[in-house]
């Protein structure tokens, strides 16, 4: 198998090269056909850290944003913690470095202008600045196409963040893309990741 035959892009299969990823990894192969097929699926997928799951949700964000709108959030990355929001960041934009007029913004405490607003195609932050923004509308998230929730075990299941996932999810639109990835998916979990991420394929390696 090959990155090929997912048909991307030319200019995210250049940031692949440039990465020196040469084929797809396990979880790659298994869940990317599934997450970017169209109409789009929710997704519910668990895979240990050093998996290449980074790669599997950003490749998909990549290739549903339209970039003759660079400045109008379409998707949206909650993750557990400013590090690795920035983390994810960095590999969005490097994987995407050839996307033209693509913006990755961070929505983490202090990274946001208040004059200006979120202005990126993709947005990668941590749950309550992310609430905050839209609450000022600061965040315009009425065009988002894919909602990715990584470390979903730790994010649902704590009590705060837990309140502030469904939180997000009750200002987005309905017809968004849930995808939830995670190394475990303990069985209480699981359950709220299937109210959560409704219909979705599941894949575990
Ligand atoms: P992650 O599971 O997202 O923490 O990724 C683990 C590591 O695998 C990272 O250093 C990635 O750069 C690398 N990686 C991800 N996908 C691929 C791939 N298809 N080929 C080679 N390396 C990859």
């Amino acid at each position: 198998h090959s990155f090929e035959e997912l048909g991307l892009p030319k200019p995210i299969n250049d940031g692949l090269l440039a990465m020196n990823f040469k084929k797809p990894s396990k979880i790659q192969e298994k869940a990317l056909p599934l997450m970017m097929g169209n109409p789009p699926r929710n997704m519910i997928a668990q895979s240990q850290s050093g998996t290449g799951k980074t790669a599997a949700f950003v490749l998909t964000v990549l290739s549903r944003v339209d970039l003759t709108q660079p400045t109008q959030p379409q998707a949206l990355v909650l993750a557990p913690s400013r590090e690795l929001a920035r983390q994810i960041q960095g590999v969005t934009q490097t994987i995407g470095q050839f996307c033209e007029n693509l913006i990755v913004e961070a929505a983490i405490p202090g990274s946001i202008s208040r004059d200006t607003g979120v202005k990126g195609s993709v947005v990668v932050g941590t749950p309550g600045t992310v609430i905050d923004l839209i609450r000022r509308r600061q965040f315009d998230v009425s065009k988002l196409q894919v909602l990715v929730i990584d470390e979903a075990d730790n994010m649902l299941d704590q009590q705060g963040m837990g309140e502030q996932c469904n939180r997000v999810k009750t200002m987005i639109p309905n017809s968004t893309q849930i995808l939830l990835f995670s190394a475990t998916f303990p069985e209480k979990v699981k359950a709220y990741a299937q109210r959560y991420a409704p219909n979705a394929n599941e894949i575990q390696l």
